[in-house]
């Protein structure tokens, strides 16, 4: 394999983030104590309208939380898409309760509420909607959907931060969202995660659940099994920094995705819809490829020029812990099969964007 040259994914630290990361060394406020903490947390409920957000050490362990913090465990059903991160369904595991895969739509790639009502039984407790690839998944009829049936609606918006939906920031329709600071996600603290909710309860029970469930005002006294999910003031200090510039690295992000769609004009490649309302925050930029060989081959043509791009997420429903022969996705599998995702960071150049072009039109 060639040396990559155009990595799919790559985080701009250019602003405060080292300013603040040397005052958490120099102050030695390195570990889980520290203001960056509070600002950080103060900061990204201001950026999505959410009145709690609760900062954790990755968006995997936000998952856990936010299902333990509802009460979901064994015997109860969540109703989540196969084509998302295995972390959405693990999440639903650690706390014994039963993934039921649903399809997706063909346009959008969001999770399909018909189907997802075609999947609610007397056990199913909860809905996990994913906003995929930056995309949003269609609120209102989820929403309804839990409204009816009476059932608990968790946002994974791992790949949404920035994401809205008629103005309104996606984590804001249900009863608690999650979000990641990965690495390759729109903003990063290297690891990191966000719960918001809008319940001061609920608020205080994901702090608990976070540190170990200790009791109010005993020293060392715990009065439910906790965790040690907290974030560093570290992680902390370089996820305040991204968020002074969120709004410049969403804007170049809208730029990258209207110059690839551009570019492949005249090209047989799909790419992702908007659901209605959606203004998108394009984190991974994502086309489907005719059939599965011919997206095999423009990314083996791509990675032979050395640059990476990613296939879109193999069903969780075809792994080894969650295989289900028996379950047909058929548009979810289309997708699987189809898909790959672009060099999407923000300060890609228009240059780069026309050589990938020019790769694809020599492989369609
Ligand atoms: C990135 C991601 C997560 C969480 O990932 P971490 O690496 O644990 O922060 C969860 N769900 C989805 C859909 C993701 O893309």
């Amino acid at each position: 394999m060639p040396r990559i040259r155009i990595p799919i994914y790559q985080p701009d630290l250019s602003g405060n983030e080292r300013e603040y990361v040397l005052e958490c060394l120099d102050s030695s406020w390195i570990s889980s104590k520290g203001h960056f903490i509070q600002e950080f947390e103060a900061g990204f409920a201001r950026f999505t309208g959410m009145p709690h957000a609760i900062s954790v050490c990755n968006g995997t362990v936000a998952l856990h939380l936010a299902l333990l913090a509802l009460g979901i465990g064994p015997g109860d059903e969540v109703i989540v898409p196969s084509l998302t991160y295995i972390a959405s369904v693990n999440a639903i595991r650690y706390v014994g309760a039963t993934p039921v895969f649903c399809d997706s739509l063909p346009n959008t790639w969001q999770m399909d509420p018909a189907d997802v009502e075609q999947r609610i039984t007397p056990r199913t407790r909860a809905i996990m909607a994913v906003h995929l690839y930056g995309g949003a998944c269609e609120m209102s009829r989820l929403a309804a959907l839990c409204a009816r049936y009476g059932l608990k609606l968790v946002e994974d918006c791992a790949e949404a931060i920035g994401t809205r939906l008629n103005g309104r920031h996606v984590g804001t329709f249900g009863d608690v969202a999650t979000f990641s600071f990965f690495g390759n996600k729109t903003i990063t603290t290297g690891e990191g995660g966000m719960v918001v909710c809008n319940d001061s309860a609920l608020d205080s029970m994901l702090r608990r659940l976070r540190g170990q469930g200790l009791a109010a005002n005993r020293e060392y006294w715990h009065d439910i099994i906790g965790y040690n999910y907290r974030m560093t003031n570290i992680c902390a200090a370089i996820g305040f920094a991204q968020l002074e510039r969120i709004d410049t690295i969403l804007k170049r992000k809208t730029r990258l995705a209207t110059s690839y769609r551009r570019a492949m004009t005249g090209t047989p490649m799909v790419f992702q819809h908007a659901s209605p309302g959606e203004s998108s925050s394009h984190w991974m930029i994502t086309m489907l490829a005719p059939n599965a060989s011919s997206r095999d081959l423009i990314r083996e043509r791509l990675a032979n020029a050395g640059i990476e791009t990613r296939p879109t997420f193999p069903l969780v429903h075809h792994m080894p812990m969650y295989q289900d022969i028996s379950l047909q996705l058929p548009i979810a599998e289309d997708i699987s099969r189809r898909g790959m995702n672009l060099p999407s960071w923000h300060a890609l150049g228009d240059e780069a964007v026309e050589e990938i072009a020019t790769i694809v039109k020599a492989s369609t």
